[in-house]
This record gives C-alpha cells, sequence and structure tokens, in this order.
C-alpha cells in the first residue's frame, strides 16, 4: 500500500493537503495582541483559527499518522469502487448474457440499478473499516516484506497457495455465519436479494457482509510472511474474483474450483456452495452441491419444464431460509 501512498502523495494529496492548509492561515493577531485587549469572542475565533491551522499543517507531514489515515481511505474507497465497476462493466458488457438473464422468471425488476445502488452505497463504509489494516501494515505492524527473495522464491510460490487456503477457509466459515438466522437477515439477506446474480451483484451487500468476508486478506499478512507487491496484486485478484464467480459464465465444471456455477447455486438455492475459490471446504463439511446440468448445456437450459421445476426448488428453499418472498420480479406473475 505505500506503493500506492507515495504514488498518490506525489499527484494529488501534497497539492490537496497543501491548499486546505492554505485555507486555514495562521492567526496574526495572537502573538502581537494583548490578552487583556481581546475580548472573549475574538480570543475564542484566533484560538480556533489557530487550532485549526495546526491541525491542517500537520497534514504537510507524509508521516502524519491522521494524514496517512485520511489518505488510505480516500484510496480505499477510490481504488475499490473503479476497481469493482470497470471490471463489473467489462463482464456485464462484454461476455454476460444479459437477455437470458432477463428472460429467467426470477431476475428482478431494475436489478442491475439496484446492484449498483446498493454497491456504491454500501463502499464508503467498507473502506471505513478496511483502512486501518492498511495503515497498520503501512506502519510496520505486518509480516508483509518488501524484497521477493528474503524468504526465498519457494515461499514466496507457496505463500500463494497457503493465502488462498487460509482466506477460503475463513471465508467459508463466516460466509456459513452469515447464513446463521441471527445474521441473514440484518446483514446477509441483501447479497441473497439476487436470485439470478449479474456482474453487478459482485459487491453489493450490506458493507458488515462485504467486510467481513475481506477480513481474512487482511488477516493474512499479520500471521504470515507475505511480499507486499504480491499481496497487491492477490488483493486486486480476489476482487476481481468476486465479479467472476456472479458473471453467469460457466466455463468451469471444475470438481476443484469453486467458480460461477457453483456461486450461481449458491444465490438460487441458499444453503449451499459456502466456499469463494475452492470446492474443499463445502466437501468437507457437507454443503456442497453440484451446479445444475443445464448451467452447461444450452439445449437443457430452454427446456422451460426443468426450468420450473428448479424455480419450485428454490422457491421451498427460499421459504425456509426467508420467509415471505418481498422481491420485485421483472415477470409479474412472480411478484
Ligand atoms: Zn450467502
Ligand atoms: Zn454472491
Amino acid at each position: 500500500m505505500d506503493v500506492f501512498l507515495e504514488i498518490a502523495d506525489n499527484y494529488v494529496f501534497d497539492s490537496l493537503y497543501g491548499k486546505v492548509v492554505n485555507a486555514f492561515p495562521a492567526s496574526p493577531a495572537s502573538p502581537v495582541m494583548e490578552a487583556s485587549s481581546m475580548n472573549t469572542t475574538t480570543a475564542i475565533i484566533n484560538n480556533s483559527i489557530s487550532n485549526s491551522s495546526t491541525i491542517a499543517s500537520a497534514f504537510l507531514d507524509r508521516n502524519n499518522l491522521f494524514r496517512q489515515g485520511l489518505s488510505l481511505f480516500f484510496i480505499t474507497w477510490i481504488m475499490g469502487t473503479l476497481s469493482y465497476f470497470v471490471s463489473a462493466c467489462i463482464a456485464y458488457f462484454f461476455y454476460f448474457d444479459r437477455q437470458e438473464a432477463r428472460q429467467h422468471p426470477k431476475f428482478l425488476k431494475n436489478q442491475e440499478l439496484l446492484e449498483l445502488k446498493v454497491a456504491l452505497s454500501n463502499l464508503p463504509g467498507m473502506a471505513v473499516l478496511t483502512f486501518p489494516w492498511f495503515l497498520a501494515e503501512l506502519r510496520g505492524y505486518s509480516y508483509a516484506y518488501d524484497d521477493p527473495a528474503e524468504y526465498g522464491y519457494f515461499y514466496l510460490g507457496f505463500s500463494v497457495i497457503l493465502f488462498l487456503l487460509f482466506s477460503d477457509f475463513l471465508i467459508y466459515w463466516i460466509h456459513r455465519g452469515l447464513h446463521h438466522p441471527w445474521f441473514y437477515g440484518p446483514l446477509h439477506k441483501l447479497h441473497h436479494k439476487w436470485i439470478i446474480p449479474t456482474p453487478f451483484s459482485s459487491h453489493a451487500f450490506h458493507f458488515l457482509d462485504g467486510y467481513s468476508q475481506s477480513l481474512p486478506y487482511h488477516l493474512f499478512p499479520f500471521f504470515f510472511p507475505l511480499n507486499k507487491y504480491l499481496y497487491l496484486v492477490l488483493f486486486g485478484s480476489v476482487n476481481y474474483w468476486t465479479v467472476l464467480i456472479h458473471d453467469g459464465k460457466y466455463f468451469s465444471n471444475n470438481a476443484v474450483i469453486n467458480g460461477a456455477a457453483h456461486h450461481a447455486s449458491h444465490h438460487m438455492y441458499f444453503n449451499y456452495n459456502y466456499g469463494q475459490f475452492f470446492t474443499l471446504f463445502d466437501r468437507l463439511c457437507s454443503s456442497y452441491r453440484h451446479p445444475d446440468q443445464e448451467l452447461f448445456d444450452a439445449e437443457l437450459k430452454k427446456d422451460k419444464k426443468l426450468q420450473k421445476q428448479r424455480v419450485g426448488e428454490m422457491e421451498y428453499m427460499l421459504k425456509n431460509v426467508e420467509g415471505t418472498d418481498d422481491r420485485m420480479y421483472t415477470d409479474k406473475k412472480n411478484a
């Protein structure tokens, strides 16, 4: 994160904070004016200007804790929003089958707009909770390291596998916990509004839901050494992966990888496939469900009788998990 911060300091924050400091000039009256000659109101105003000026001046120091925290919040928020928006747009406009999704009886009215609204309004909250992790890493409290050779190249490669397994294991249990009735309604139900996900569903969740499922990524470098450049690549990749598992492109019927088809089954049938990257923990903990065959078969996909049967099963699961269904579907018959 120090790399991003340095670039942002050079091109944005130095000049931005400089302008803020200029907007709060030190009071010229206070050093020369006798306290006794000032009335109380003037003294309060001068003190306030002087305090604001001191706080603002601290923002000229790149190593100031508060400046670093504020800058990292903006970086996390803006980069997170940009990476979500750009990758979801690429998936949505270049290969997501919009026609097919919209024809599904469980696609919501104005779903993409609703998803965008939920995501964009929750990403600032996620950034508020996330930037302290980057700040702690920046100030040297983690095991993040600079030189790729420091722990050897074998460990560098191994740390990728360890990162994925560590986070997949924790995300499995956090996600499964979010399906507990205590947390499902207040936190996770918002993400399950999308029975038929689109790439814009990927970050359309309650900010505490999204934050809790991203916690393992931030915890990892506080438990294990991780090269800081590799960390940035991994963090960017896992964010993109979140879009990929919502993009409706069912390339992989892989037994090991938890792809878009597995996650589509999670949105459709709720209590299966909690994993993020692999099917391992779902298999070990008896929550694995093989994706429906028609996801990989264009002919079967056209079978309306089969679709009706799947929708019936989904409605049965929804009734168990949520009770009543308050969604507004495109197809009014299903509203
Ligand atoms: Zn879920
Ligand atoms: Zn999802």
